[in-house]
């Protein structure tokens, strides 16, 4: 079901090798590289305090019933092309015909700490809140500005009936639309334009992100994360806006026809994590490389190889600076029944 057109053996991930002493140390520290800020954090202001009871989220109900969708932004602090979709559409006063529909800004505390100097800095104030999703964490007795949030947001996230998320990627890389294994996530992502490649996958092994959460991977609701293109570049925002309006601009009476929908759909096998310190790729792959070959040694994780399990392998979404225990890259294949994507030259 999740096997590509060919049935070739899967070749192992992981590959111990003998390493010599220089490749046990950590690596000497370098800078990161300097990033393009074309785009600058939106005035949120007459939506902070929300419309509805829930500080920053802003909610309209139309005239006749139809399904609760929400957009939800600002999720990474430090990603906010997709905040400034959802303040032009408030701006033009947009409006459900039919249904609900919540606009979120998720963590506006963490973009306020926006430095253009230090971009990466205002991803969030105390952890990642795209890690903090699970119920039994919701539930539990632990507090952070993220967790504490995330469980302000709850009441909207639990009757959401369609959620997309808006995110943007630090590294180069294609476009994508990130769901999980649900048929109704899998049917939304396939309708979300602006996006060339469509990715299925069961999350990370760090924590639950909201489009998780059971009430999308347990039941009829669906839940998409859109990665729609580098965080900082105007291009982002379009295909943001792109995105959001062929979800909502039906219901809003809003033109829903701009950009292409994804053409290839894949399904990640392997998630990698980091196991040490050590990890770096053999060289800075952008997100949706194609890998021709199996076996192919694409990173090193302290003394492991790390190798494509199959041909026609697609990177989802290298970190090129991977933290111990983060995850560093998944390979994905392309899904029975659609076509194989081309390697890259
Ligand atoms: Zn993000």
């Amino acid at each position: 079901m999740t096997h590509g057109p060919d049935d070739a053996p899967r070749l192992p991930v992981r590959v111990a090798r003998p390493t010599t002493f220089l490749e046990r140390l950590p690596p000497p520290p370098s800078s990161l590289p300097r990033w393009q800020i074309g785009i600058t954090p939106p005035d949120l202001s007459p939506w902070l305090a929300g419309n509805c009871g829930i500080p920053g989220v802003m909610h309209y109900e139309g005239r006749r019933p139809g399904p609760h969708i929400v957009c939800v932004s600002l999720i990474h602090g430090n990603e906010f092309a997709g905040a400034i979709v959802l303040d032009r559409l408030l701006r033009r006063r947009i409006r459900p015909r039919a249904g609900r529909l919540s606009l979120v800004f998720a963590n506006p505390e963490a973009m306020r700490q926006f430095d253009p100097r230090d971009p990466v800095r205002a991803r969030c104030v105390d952890e990642d809140m795209n890690r903090v999703w699970l119920p039994a964490m919701l539930d539990g007795g632990r507090s952070s500005h993220e967790l504490d949030r995330a469980r302000v947001l709850l009441p909207v996230i639990v009757t959401a009936d369609r959620l997309l998320d808006l995110h943007s990627m630090l590294w180069p890389g294609d476009p994508l639309v990130l769901s999980g294994l649900s048929p109704a996530s899998r049917a939304m992502a396939r309708r979300v334009r602006g996006v060339d490649v469509c990715v299925a996958d069961r999350g990370h092994r760090s924590g639950c992100r909201l489009i998780d959460h059971p009430r999308f991977s347990n039941g009829r609701a669906a839940a998409c994360l859109l990665e729609a293109g580098q965080h900082w570049h105007e291009a982002t925002v379009t295909r943001s806006m792109q995105a959001v309006l062929s979800l909502i601009g039906p219901c809003c009476g809003l033109p829903a026809d701009g950009g292409a929908l994804p053409q290839r759909e894949m399904v990640v096998t392997d998630v990698i994590t980091a196991r040490t310190g050590l990890f770096r790729f053999v060289t800075p792959f952008h997100s949706g490389h194609v890998v021709a070959d199996a076996g192919t040694v694409v990173a090193h994780d302290g003394g492991d190889e790390i190798r494509t399990p199959y041909a026609r392998c697609m990177l989802v979404m290298p970190n090129l600076r991977p933290a111990r225990g983060h995850t560093a890259v998944r390979f994905a294949r392309v899904d029975a029944g659609t076509r194989p994507p081309a390697p890259d030259q």
